[in-house]
């Protein structure tokens, strides 16, 4: 049955019920429950994936996903909602999907920022970076540019007025497009250009740009190397300050079982890894390396580059950004985290390789060509439209044309939604399967003496990575190691060994080097070994179980014979 498709962008009310559906439709696979309110009191769902009949998803290593922590970033949910279908729909059909549930939980946030989508979502749009919650809260009424959606047409597109001393002027050879003025030329007609929305309190000749009202950024409110507000603008008054972020820290560091995870953005087409704010060089080389391989897995699967955000998507050269999700996620817990920029119109028209961001600055007009071919052709005109007479409540004739920000730029368009976020879901499964694995290599009980026997218990990581999972867990002394613990019935006793034995970490096999001739050696550091003795009586029943707080936990019984 078809719950979801993946040809537009549900609004919060229709996002529920489809969330709701899944739950219903699957209870053996997908559970729902909320685990907080956005700021004006919309559910933050979360899903829990996993085969629930091998086991609870808090025994099992897990995989996070959260999206649309920006309010205009929709796509992203988009993406979610195909891993959910993939997986619902692949268990007992794709043995690694299978395999992946039995053995493994994904816990799944769709709209991490309800309030801000449905701004963006609303008939006539609005855009804010992220929470609508008023910040700094004594902001003042707007003075100056404010965006929206002046035409009422449900569309954010450009403004422009002619002005003498205006940057930009048509391009001769392509009358839909505005070029920069060359920095000698005088004489021509030339425009100003704002986003569309509203100038408040314009005086006919100044335009300032108003401060944004809502001007938090919850990508900048998570702890880690987290910065005050006059370092960098949107971080809130404290780490997890705002009830969306907290909802995420506050699940997140309760559930050691999270192994790694995805934060869903639009745009650009790039999957990004940590640091922000340093050189790969501040890395354990292992997690370096470990973070290199899975991205080139990512790369493979999606098409998409695997870069760091300090050495290749900085907004500004000088500055660096602090207090995001995968920066969190790695520097505080030591688990992988990952953004990913759903989305790259460049790409699209046949810019193979535009850099992101600095393409924004310096560019050719035969890419703008490109993109514009591109609307025509591939967007059936929608992307870009032809500059039309406005008459703007504050400004007077202006003309609103250029690029559809939300749904050609932002997103992808509906019809282009299903082929740019089906790509994801395989790379996410491929991710979770990789994760360390706790499993039982042997379990037996022997007699030694009458009324006496040896328990032995060998517990193995099956999975690729380690049980640390990084050395950054290692260094900040993140998890505990494996523990075996012995359940006794009443009468019997230990003679030797402690109820609860610490076997220590496992390795796994990330660390392996790519030919076994220079280090030819395989320690089994991936088991661990614990002997009991005890006294009992036959047919009695032990109860062992081994846990780990990310590779999971493992339950077995043995009679005692
Ligand atoms: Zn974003």
């Amino acid at each position: 049955m078809t719950i979801v498709t993946f040809d537009h962008y549900p609004r919060f009310a229709e996002l529920t019920d489809i969330l709701h559906e899944f739950a219903k439709e699957f209870p053996k696979l997908v559970s729902i429950e909320c685990i907080g309110h956005s700021h004006e009191r919309r559910e933050i769902w979360l899903l829990t994936v996993t085969n629930s009949e091998t086991g609870p998803a808090g025994e099992k290593p897990a995989f996070w996903a959260d999206a649309s922590i920006h309010a205009t970033e929709l796509a992203p949910t988009i993406a979610i909602l195909h891993l959910l279908h993939t997986l619902v729909a692949g268990y007992g059909i794709d043995p690694e999907i299978t395999r992946c549930l039995d053995t493994r939980a994904f816990y799944l946030v769709p709209r991490v920022n309800p309030d801000g989508a449905e701004l963006a979502l609303a008939d006539s749009p609005r855009i804010v970076r992220s929470s609508t919650r008023a910040y700094p809260p004594d902001a003042e009424t707007p003075h100056g540019h404010v965006g929206g959606d002046v035409d009422g047409d449900g569309h954010l597109r450009l403004m422009r007025m002619r002005d003498p001393n205006g940057p930009w002027k048509v391009c001769p050879e392509e009358s839909r497009l505005l070029v920069r003025r060359d920095p000698v030329e005088v004489g021509g007609e030339y425009y100003r250009v704002f986003p569309e929305g509203r100038v408040h309190g314009y005086d006919g000749v100044t335009i300032g740009l108003a401060p944004p009202r809502e001007g938090l950024d919850l990508n900048r409110n998570f702890p880690a190397q987290w910065r005050l507000e006059h370092e960098q603008k949107g971080a809130g008054p404290y780490p997890g300050s705002e009830p969306e972020v907290a909802a995420l820290i506050r699940f997140v560091a309760s559930h050691p079982n999270i192994c790694a995870g995805v934060a869903f953005h639009t745009q650009s087409g790039v999957i990004l890894r940590p640091f922000s704010h340093q050189s790969d060089e501040a890395f354990p080389a292992e997690d370096l390396w470990t973070y290199q391989k899975l991205g080139a897995k990512g790369t493979e699967l999606t098409g998409y580059p695997a870069i760091s955000v300090y050495h290749e998507f900085r907004y500004h050269p000088k500055e660096v950004i602090t207090g995001a999700f995968d920066d969190w996620a790695y520097n505080h817990l030591g688990i992988f985290g990952w953004t990913v920029e759903i989305w790259n119109p460049q790409r699209q028209a046949g810019i193979p390789e535009m850099k992101y961001i600095e393409w924004y600055r310096e560019h050719s007009i035969e890419d703008d060509r490109k993109m514009l071919a591109w609307s025509d052709d591939a967007l059936q005109g929608k992307g870009y439209q032809d500059w039309v007479p406005f008459d703007h409540p504050d400004l007077g004739p202006v003309e609103i044309g250029g690029w559809d920000s939300l749904y050609a730029f932002g997103n992808p368009p509906p019809h282009l939604l299903e082929a740019e976020i089906s790509r994801f879901s395989g790379w996410l499964i491929w991710h979770a399967l990789v994760l360390p694995r706790l499993e039982f290599l042997e379990a037996t009980a022997v007699a030694e003496a009458p009324g006496t026997w040896r328990i032995r218990v060998v517990v193995q990581n099956t999975g690729w990575l380690p049980t640390l999972v990084t050395k950054r867990a290692r260094d900040i002394k993140a998890v505990r190691g494996v523990r075996c613990e012995l359940d006794l019935p009443e009468g019997a006793r230990l003679v030797s060994g402690k109820r609860q034995e610490d076997a220590g970490q496992l390795e796994g096999r990330a660390y392996k080097s790519s030919a076994p001739t220079r280090r030819p050696a395989d320690p089994t550091d991936d088991r661990a070994k614990v002997d009991w003795v005890i006294v009992g009586t036959a047919g009695e029943t032990i109860g062992i179980t081994a846990s780990h707080p990310r590779a999971g936990t493992v339950r077995t019984s043995l009679i005692l014979a």
